[in-house]
């Protein structure tokens, strides 16, 4: 695929962090936006900062670069300008996955538990992808019966990965000085059938506190009114950088 001769094709849909453009003559690609709107609470709290996009696409696509590395498919295909992304089109899988290692956000809520908290091992849970239900959360049957993934081995198969993903991610950010709460994993089925990565992994869907100070380096600055937040996401891509950059900056094209 020649990068240079891609051309955007018409919008297929506007989210709340991205938008969504078809790449012109090629029915196997998408072209990702990354707006640099920032919402919270279902978009019940709107803002933005500036370069927020430039920043969001820098992290997911080194992350989805050292995950490629360790062998867990995603749909990343190239970056192209300062904040998009060229991807694979995926027939997406509509649960939100989370994985948490620590207490933390909702669960914290749920069960009135402190934050912070270790959970060993980590553990997986569904959330039903629906704005209009504000994305509840469902048992493996329920996601069943609402046909939002296949059978019971594909929900198997989207915890494993999500394990694997979880084990990887830990050390890429334990490297950088940051630990790895929770976060929030999108997949997809690709044109071959197979479930792979997709979506974005940024301080938008994770939640990550600095290992000395315990500071929060995530979207939680803006959901919490802490401030900061654009200093934060720029601390995080920082630090990748001068850790991780030059490995992952390596070979853009897959
Ligand atoms: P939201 O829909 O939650 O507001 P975004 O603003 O991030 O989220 O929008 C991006 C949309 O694109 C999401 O609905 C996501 O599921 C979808 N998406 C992400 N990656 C792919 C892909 N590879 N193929 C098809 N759809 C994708
Ligand atoms: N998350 C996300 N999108 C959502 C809900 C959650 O990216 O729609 C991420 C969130 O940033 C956190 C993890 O998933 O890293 C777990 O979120 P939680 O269930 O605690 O919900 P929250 O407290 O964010 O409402």
């Amino acid at each position: 695929m020649k990068m240079r001769d891609l051309q955007q094709g018409e919008l297929l849909y506007e989210g709340k962090a991205k938008k969504v453009f078809a790449v012109r003559g090629d029915a196997e690609h998408l072209w990702l936006h990354f707006k640099d709107d920032l919402t919270a609470f279902n978009a019940q709290k709107r803002g933005s900062f500036q370069n927020k996009g430039a920043i969001n696409r820098d992290i997911a696509s080194m992350i989805f670069r050292f995950l490629e590395r360790a062998e867990v498919t995603s749909h990343f295909v190239a970056d192209l300008g300062e904040s998009d992304m060229i991807c694979e089109k995926l027939e997406m899988i509509p649960l939100e996955v989370v994985v948490r290692n620590r207490v933390a956000g909702s669960f914290a809520k749920k069960f009135d538990l402190p934050e912070g908290g270790h959970i060993p091992g980590g553990i997986v849970e569904f959330y039903y992808k629906n704005d209009a239900l504000q994305d509840p959360f469902v048992s493996d049957d329920q996601a069943l019966y609402l046909k939002a993934a296949k059978d019971q081995r594909e929900l198997e198969t989207l915890k494993r990965i999500a394990i694997n993903v979880n084990r990887e991610l830990v050390d890429f950010f334990l490297a950088i000085r940051v630990d790895l709460i929770d976060f929030k994993i999108e997949f997809g089925r690709n044109a071959d059938g197979d479930v792979v990565l997709g979506d974005e992994i940024t301080p938008d869907s994770c939640r990550l506190w600095d290992r000395d100070s315990k500071e929060r380096l995530d979207k939680d600055r803006f959901r919490r009114d802490l401030g900061g937040v654009s200093e934060a996401y720029h601390e995080i891509l920082k630090r990748m950088r001068e850790v991780h950059g030059a490995r992952a900056m390596g070979g853009g094209v897959k």
